[in-house]
């Protein structure tokens, strides 16, 4: 199928050579545009094109060049801005708050961001510095939540939501952060947990696997988390039961999609509480999407109106209070917030296909944006200099030594420059600061790239590079044994 769906594209892109060859590679004037940066929907506002043909980062009045960066630190090369970070949920805080106020919506308002889709550090200050509360899945997500704690880092009023199938240690540590006075809700995910949890002394939440249709990228017939509608509804009486939780997907394609999921989750809602009377917050988990296709797209200002509108409609008609909304959307806040940075090694003709060429790089797709190959993801990617060169149509490919570390658009081509002999080319991966990092890996043993963060005109290395000693070391080899 994939064959001949490659050959369609083929045919296709052979008539549209015909037909227009040159308004492909000749753009015109307007790089900013042609690259699809400076669109605030899309969320490339925060970068530009200077003159010299060089992709920037803009925070405020200070200017990140990333082609300079890429030559000074090298490549392949991370770039965190913590910034974007901060702008993005400034942004939908404010939405959403903004809307309750305009609607005369009587609950309140909390972000919980999911740590597994980014925990760097750099990722996760910044979100607790603007008021984010917090939601692991893990023990030793939990674990980095206490260090956070235990050292003051933040305002004790967090809240902390604890998901996941939870182990006896698991437990331990919510039951010893609880003991510290820390606000932190462990969620039932299944019906051990619920006599498990029935000593529990603070609030409880339970997550309802929605009989609901959502379209992600990651549609699953049979979701294996939580309770099922049923289950939950027929739970013995817990008395604090404060918070419904579902979650239905990643990457959610249509507005409509949340849309539904949360009016369809309200009709469970006001059920459960007809039996729990505690329960007063309903949270709407993750996925809102990321336009990493830069299409037309939903918008996080659109969707945060309707979801409050509806709400607002639907508590009133069924004459009971506004809950509280908690809302997870990991991928929307982090995504923008790292570019990844590599060098073109070489190239090499390609016969027959939809490019001209393949660009090899010197990183990898398959090890540090895993997505790419773990399921088709597609990214925004442009170069990093040179962006009012001529363009050749070109795949890209990892330097491992594996056939399916590539990157084609999906059977589409990239647009690149020409190569010149003296100077470098760079390409830009945008969007890549959601769930690639826990999910890189070493194949081939090449090294991870290098971390830098770009703060108030600043830059700071994160993580250093790794050289073949310690990349060895993680397979055990500690000098001296290799004799
Ligand atoms: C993964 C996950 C999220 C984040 O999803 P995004 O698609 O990144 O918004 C939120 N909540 C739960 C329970 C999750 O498992």
């Amino acid at each position: 199928m994939i064959l001949r769906k490659t050959q369609d594209h083929d045919e296709r892109n052979r008539i549209m050579k015909k037909k227009k060859p040159k308004r492909r590679r000749k753009p015109g004037k307007n790089w900013k545009k042609f690259w699809k940066l400076g669109v605030d929907g899309w969320n490339t506002q925060f970068f530009d094109v200077n003159k010299e043909g060089e992709l920037t980062a803009n925070e405020g009045h200070h200017i990140y060049n990333l082609n300079d960066l890429a030559l000074k630190y090298g490549t392949p090369l991370q770039v965190i801005f913590p910034f974007i970070i901060e702008d993005q949920l400034k942004d939908l805080i404010g939405y959403f708050q903004a809307y309750m106020k305009i609607y005369g919506y009587k609950g309140k308002f909390s972000y919980h961001y999911p740590m597994k889709v980014n925990q760097n550090k750099e990722f996760i200050l910044p979100i607790i510095s603007e008021g984010g509360n917090l939601e692991v899945t893990s023990i030793n997500e939990l674990w980095i939540v206490k260090k956070l704690w235990e050292g003051e880092k933040f305002n004790s009023k967090i809240r902390v939501f604890c998901n996941g199938p939870k182990t006896d240690q698991y437990l331990d540590l919510v039951e010893e952060l609880r003991g510290k006075e820390m606000n932190i809700v462990p969620i039932i995910e299944s019906s051990e947990e619920v006599e498990k949890l029935s000593k529990y002394k603070g609030d409880i939440g339970v997550r309802v696997n929605l009989e609901v249709k959502s379209d992600t990228h990651w549609d699953k017939k049979f979701d294996l988390f939580g309770l099922s509608e049923k289950d939950a509804l027929d739970l013995a009486k817990i008395k604090n039961l404060k918070v419904m939780h579902y979650h239905v997907g990643s990457q959610i394609k249509s507005q409509k999609g949340i849309l539904d999921a949360v009016k369809y989750a309200f009709g469970i809602y006001i059920k459960l509480q007809k039996t729990h009377s505690s329960l007063d917050t309903i949270d709407i988990g993750g996925g809102f999407g990321i336009p990493y296709e830069r299409k037309k797209f939903y918008t996080a200002k659109g969707v945060s109106n309707k979801i409050v509108r509806m709400l607002k409609n639907l508590s009133d008609k069924a004459e009971i209070k506004h809950p509280n909304l908690a809302v997870e959307w990991g991928r929307y806040i982090v995504a923008p917030a790292q570019v990844t940075l590599y060098k073109v090694i070489y190239k090499k003709n390609i016969l027959k296909a939809n490019a001209n060429s393949w660009y090899v790089i010197d990183g990898s797709f398959m090890n540090d944006l895993k997505d790419t190959w773990a399921i088709h993801q597609k990214w925004h990617i442009i170069p990093a200099n040179n962006m009012h060169g001529s363009l050749k149509t070109t795949w890209l490919a990892g330097s491992t030594c594996d056939s399916d570390d590539k990157y084609t658009d999906g059977g589409n081509y990239v647009l690149m420059p020409k190569l010149h002999e003296d100077q470098s080319q760079f390409i830009a991966v945008l969007d890549t600061g959601a769930y690639q990092d826990g999910l890189s890996s070493h194949h081939c043993l090449l090294s991870a790239p290098l971390k830098i963060v770009a703060q108030d005109g600043m830059i700071k290395i994160f993580r250093k590079r790794e050289n073949a000693d310690s990349v060895g070391k993680l397979f055990g080899w500690t000098n001296g044994d290799h004799k």
